[in-house]
Parts: structure tokens; sequence; C-alpha cells
């Protein structure tokens, strides 16, 4: 049996915090207890918000607690030709189409919507979109992207569930409301979900099922936030062919007040603890590692 794989995935778009170090230390503690490999990949792909300083922070923060990983690291924003090449299969199925609308005329049409009746709502609270794009005509759709305005690339949906099925995955942590084991997917929550979009050639989802494939990734250790996401995840890794791995998702550290760490509170941040002369002891022990 080749040894398990995990890795630890984060977003240069801002500084460490103790969650991360608790998400980092648990994937370097479990691939050590089994045997196993970590990586390290640097999720890179919205250039609006990633900054290079803040990845050099990642790697001198995570050199700081102990971690060690294997190189080279993968960057996403230089694998922008396989996450294409994953779009264009799901294409060619017939699987994705242009939207053109901005956010607020989305949000205008929602809240026409939902003075008619409830609409729906996604995992994480955002509306679901209407779905308006998928009826334009072929000839008015190439128009417009050849037009120059933006757009997202959509999954359609109905259509992708109609080929895909029902699936679930194996949950070794537990979700939101406690669902371990052999957790029934649910993509539909999502509805027509964004890909990718005229000048990003991938989503996060898109771009994390083609790299957990392309790495060799058997375990997803990552933040009960994106438990939900998962159905989305196991729903491409389905429609691509690709393996599915175990997952595990841990609660996520919250602050004295119970709300959620963020990248931009200071307290908990590791360079502050860094520089307070906090020991990477203590903050295992602060995370309870
Ligand atoms: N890059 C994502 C984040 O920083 C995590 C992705 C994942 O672990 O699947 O929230």
């Amino acid at each position: 049996m080749p040894p398990p794989v995990f890795r630890f995935a984060p977003s240069p778009n801002g500084y460490l915090h103790l969650g991360h170090a608790y998400s980092a230390l648990l994937n370097a503690d479990l691939a050590r207890q089994a045997g196993g490999r970590l990586l390290l990949r640097i999720e890179d792909i919205d250039a609006t918000r990633c900054r290079p300083e803040f990845e050099a922070a990642i790697y001198e923060d995570l050199r700081w607690l102990g971690m060690v990983w294997e190189m080279p690291v993968r960057r996403q924003s230089e694998h922008f030709a396989s996450y294409r090449a994953a779009l264009d299969r799901l294409a060619a199925k017939g699987l994705i189409y242009p939207s053109f609308e901005s956010r607020a005329e989305i949000a205008r049409m929602v809240t026409e919507r939902e003075a008619r009746a409830a609409w729906s709502r996604d995992p994480d609270g955002a509306p679901l979109y209407p779905g308006t794009a998928k009826e334009l005509p072929a000839r008015e759709r190439e128009a417009l992207m050849a037009s120059g305005v933006p757009y997202a690339l959509r999954l359609d949906m109905a259509a992708a569930l109609a080929i895909a099925g029902d699936f679930d995955w194996r949950e070794e942590g537990d979700g939101p409301g406690g669902e371990t084991g052999l957790v029934v997917a649910r993509p539909e929550a999502w509805g027509d979900v964004i890909l990718a979009r005229k000048d990003t050639p991938a989503s996060y989802h898109l771009a994390v099922v083609v790299d957990d494939a392309l790495q060799g990734i058997t375990d997803v250790v990552r933040g009960q936030d994106l438990f939900w996401a998962t159905s989305v995840h196991r729903l491409l890794q389905r429609l691509l062919d690709l393996p599915a791995p175990r997952y595990r998702h841990h609660a996520l550290l919250r602050d004295a007040a119970g709300a959620k760490l963020s990248k931009s509170t200071r307290a908990t941040g590791l360079r502050e603890l860094w520089a307070e002369g906090v020991s990477p002891a203590e903050v295992r022990r602060r995370i309870g590692l």
C-alpha cells in the first residue's frame, strides 16, 4: 500500500492565525502517525486578494511552528492549464454555461423573486443563482462572450446531477450538524456554482478537486466551514472520473467571545504570538494539540 498523502492548502490573502496552525499541525500529526506524506499547496488563484508577502509569511510561520513539508510546493497560479483542461472536459459534456449578470443584478433578480416566494440560499447563506443565463439562445451567448463583457462559467447543476446520480463521501471528522461516516452529498444545495470566470481559469472548487487528484491526496483534513463544499467537490470528482479522498473536517477555533477567528484579528495571528515570545509548544497547547 502506498503511504497516505495529506495536504495543507492555505490561501495567501492574509496572515495565518491559530485556526490555520490547528489545521496545519493536525495534518502534520495525522501524516506522521500514519507514516504518510505531507504536502503544502498555495491556493493563489484569486490574484486580486493574494499577495507575495502573505505567501512568504506562510512559509515562515509554518517553519516556525516546526512543520516540515515536501518540496516543491504546488502554487495554483502556475497550473492554470490543468484547470482549463478540466473545465473543457466538463464543457464537452454540455455542463458549462456562461452567465453575464453582475453581482448587483443577481441580487436584484433574487429580491424580485423573494417578494413573490421564499428563495433558496446555499450552505454559506448566499442566494442561489436564478439560472436565467441558461435560457439565452446560443447566438446571443456567443455574441456577448465575443463582446468582451465579463462573465462567469457555471455548472449546470441539473444536467450534472442527471449524469452523476446519488453519491456520498467518507467523513472521518464531523459536519456542523454532527454528520459523520458516510455522508450523502447534496450538491444541489449550491445551485449552478461558478467554476471559472472570463479572466480566472478556475474557482476554488475546480482547482481544489483537480489538485487533490493530481497530487494523489488520500486524506483531506480541513475546517468545518468547507464541510458542505465537499458535496460540490465529490460531484466534480465523479464528473471528471477522479478518485475520492477521505475527508476529515474539524471544528473551527473560536475566540473568547465565541466568534470565528479571522485573518484580520491580530490577537490570534501567528506573527503577533511569535513577536510576543510565545513558543511553538505554547501554540500547540493553546489549540489543544
Ligand atoms: N484554500 C482554502 C482556504 O484557505 C482551503 C482549501 C481546502 O483545504 O480545501 O480556506
